[in-house]
């Protein structure tokens, strides 16, 4: 080979670097605007005087009816975004002219695995390349001009186990960072980084040791992380502390910080029976980006029992805090119901602040910096407790904005609790099945929970101090604009509904954006709350709103449709319920038009006749199968309500009762979304959890002929419940 063919040929192994993007001031570069994630603009085209004629500039119908939770990014006049599952999309951001769509091929079986929907949380976009992450855990590099795939990585670490992945990757120097999720199921938790040109695994840090009996942890921190834990965990379940949103790259201190998640399962006693700290679960930790190496940490929750993750989106920001001028701060309010402000160089605790009831803690030790247990208010292997803040969380993965002008953090805020109880038995592991052994009911409406307890369990719930709490204020969701150093609320908005909970954008004209369930696009004036305009849209949005300018054109857009959490649970006040969750990116400008509003759906139906029940069906098979229906996590997905988003169960057509064993044991569905379930559940189990839905539906059916009789809408709450009043 000579001189020229041997040059030729190192040349096309070594991965062509391509050059940084171009940002100017006229993008949103990241997910959350800047580098600090802030969400707020210095755009001001826009402002309180013009913001009237606000319109709409363009829409896409992105033919999905599973929720968009992406915050859109826009360089040099193209969009890019992410929707469903990890699909892309580019778009020419003053047109809407689609330039690509990536659709992935996603292993459908994921869903077995994934509590909150098929969610996605944005794009990263560098060097030419747009990174995107798949639920079943697969991320992407593809070509920012063409959509084409450059370099694919499984980001599993063990595909046994029931990863799934829904947050947006973080670009952090030379790697792309991708996080995980799962915590419910039987996962540990861990960040990838991946090489930005090749793909190839930098370093993977876990959040969670292994069995120490394995022999040594994967990195050194974990041998510190292991003394936190009993030696005796369940580290078959895998201990839970998946970071499956926030991750932010300082690159002033060249670190990256991720947020983790919970436990699991749920109590402690269940995970790691001695207790323990159990790092680093529920905690904001920093690595180091060129080695994933722990730089520092600061756990919020210590021995998690709760479902509190700290995975809510974090902002890099400075403030002016214990007496030094533009300090390096990071701003986080977790699930936990804390306003935390840590100094991003050492992780130095500053301010910790509570915004809503919280009873799992009496409050931060100020010497340790730690929170204080509440044993007898939250312990709920003691006995039933209820929790504020609930599962749900004081804040959740909905973005808020932090605004240096007027130094507040704006956030939809969510004032709730839970009740929570041990499940009467002690559940068996499952496999890739759901193992937070705890049995959950929001106090939005609690007194309905509680009448489906036993009479002496409902009374030890009534006798708990925070009952009271709870017949004060159910719960209550509100736009706030909070000064961080005192947790303090100077204005606020209230939401329709514990669910509503949009995402935040602020500008320097003085403006904030926020969507609602009901379908509205809300203008606020973000000195006083006072709304200055509203746009009907007719899709649920829960996503953030983002601005941007392309030739001299301020733009503002947000991606609608509603899920997440919760997701077959359609709040009847939103636009999902009434018009359907028609998935849309929408675009305005100031003179635009009127949104085209999706029709109404029709009135429901009567439940058809279903099957007769099997030969030797009793009430017992039909006891059984609702058990399962429960405890396997079937109930996850199937509200069996009037138009929830997965098929109400209740109302089986011929061809599903028929099919019934083949969709469940065989995959018929796979490809539409609904898993097998072979390995969990045997033929008779699945008999008996249909015997119980075709009981479901007889009585259904008879409770909906007798409402048509009284001239009740179908979709009125059912007659048992009326009864009651
Ligand atoms: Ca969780």
């Amino acid at each position: 080979m000579g001189l020229a063919a041997t040059l030729l040929a190192i040349a096309a192994c070594s991965p062509q670097r391509a050059p940084d993007m171009k940002i100017t001031a006229d993008d949103w570069a990241t997910t959350g605007g800047d580098a600090g994630k802030s969400h707020h603009s210095k755009l001001s085209d826009i402002n309180a005087d013009n913001v009237g004629t606000l319109g709409l500039a363009w829409a896409a119908d992105l033919g999905t009816n599973r929720v968009l939770e992406a915050t859109p990014i826009v360089i040099d006049g193209v969009m890019y975004t992410s929707g469903v599952a990890g699909r892309a999309y580019a778009f020419d951001a003053a047109t809407g002219q689609e330039l690509w769509r990536f659709e992935p091929e996603v292993d459908m079986q994921v869903n077995r695995t994934v509590c909150c929907d098929m969610a996605n949380r944005g794009v990263a976009v560098a060097r030419g390349k747009v990174f995107v992450a798949t639920l079943d855990a697969q991320l992407y590099a593809l070509d920012s001009k063409t959509g084409k795939v450059m370099w694919k990585a499984d980001t599993r670490d063990t595909p046994e186990r029931g990863i799934n992945s829904t947050g947006a990757p973080e670009v952090a120097g030379d790697v792309v960072v991708i996080g995980n999720g799962g915590a419910e199921y039987d996962v540990r938790g861990y960040v990838s980084a991946f090489d930005l040109e090749t793909g190839k695994l930098s370093w993977r840090f876990h959040t969670v040791p292994r069995d120490p009996k394995l022999g040594p942890q994967d990195h050194p921190d974990l041998e510190a992380a292991v003394k936190t834990w009993d030696a005796n965990s369940r580290w078959d379940i895998g201990g839970g502390g998946t970071p499956w949103d926030a991750i932010n790259y300082d690159a002033e201190t060249g670190n990256v910080i991720i947020g983790t998640g919970n436990g699991g399962p749920y109590h402690t006693v269940k995970r790691s029976p001695k207790g323990g700290d159990q790092l680093y679960l529920s905690s904001l930790v920093a690595l180091d980006a060129k080695t994933g190496r722990v730089k520092w940490h600061y756990q919020e929750t210590p021995g998690d029992n709760w479902d509190f993750t700290a995975t809510q989106p974090m902002i890099l920001t400075k403030m002016s805090i214990s007496g030094e001028k533009d300090r390096p701060v990071v701003l986080h309010a977790p699930k936990n119901g804390f306003l935390y402000i840590l100094d991003r160089r050492d992780g130095a605790l500053l301010s910790a602040k509570p915004i809503v009831r919280m009873n799992w803690t009496k409050g931060i030790d100020p010497k340790t910096g730690k929170p204080i247990p509440n044993p007898d208010a939250a312990d709920w292997a003691l006995g039933p407790k209820i929790i504020f803040p609930g599962t749900p969380g004081a804040r959740n993965w909905h973005p808020a904005s932090y605004d240096p002008q007027t130094g507040l953090y704006y956030a939809p805020v969510q004032d709730m609790g839970n009740l929570i109880l041990m499940p009467p038995a002690d559940p068996p592991f499952q496999k890739k099945g759901l193992n937070t052994a705890a049995t959950l009911f929001f106090t939005s409406d609690l007194e309905a929970s509680l009448a489906l307890l036993p009479p002496p369990l409902a009374a030890q719930v009534r006798a708990l101090p925070a009952f009271a709490d709870v017949k004060k204020l159910p719960a209550s969701s509100e736009l706030r604009a909070i000064d961080p150093l005192t947790g303090k609320a100077k204005w606020t908005v209230s939401m329709q509904g514990w669910q509503d909970r949009g995402g935040v954008l602020t500008t320097a004209s003085g403006l904030l954006f926020q969507g609602n369930l009901a379908g509205q696009l809300r203008v606020i004036d973000k000195a006083t709350g006072k709304l200055l305009k509203t746009i009907e849209t007719g899709t649920s949005i829960l996503a953030a709103p983002m601005t941007y300018r392309v030739k001299g054109v301020q733009y503002v857009a947000v991606m609608a449709a509603w899920g997440g959490g919760g997701y077959p649970y359609v709040p009847r006040y939103s636009a999902a319920y009434t018009r359907g969750n028609q998935g849309r990116l929408l675009v305005f400008k100031l003179g635009g038009g009127p949104v085209s509003l999706p029709a109404e759906l029709p009135a429901p139906e009567i439940a058809g006749v279903p099957p007769a029940q099997a030969a030797g069906v009793t009430p017992a098979t039909i006891a059984k199968g609702q058990a399962l229906f429960y405890s396997v996590g079937c109930a996850l997905c199937h509200s069996n309500q009037h138009r929830s988003i997965t098929p109400d169960l209740r109302r089986m057509q011929p061809a599903t009762h028929e099919n019934f064993r083949k969709i469940v044991l065989e995959g018929l569905f796979v490809p539409t979304g609904m898993p097998r379930w072979d390995d969990l559940l045997k033929p008779d189990e699945v008999d008996a959890i249909h015997a119980w839905l075709i009981d479901a539906q007889v009585k259904v059916r008879a409770e909906e002929l007798e409402k048509r009789k009284r001239g009740i809408p179908l979709d009125a709450p059912s007659l048992a419940i009326l009864s009651n009043y």
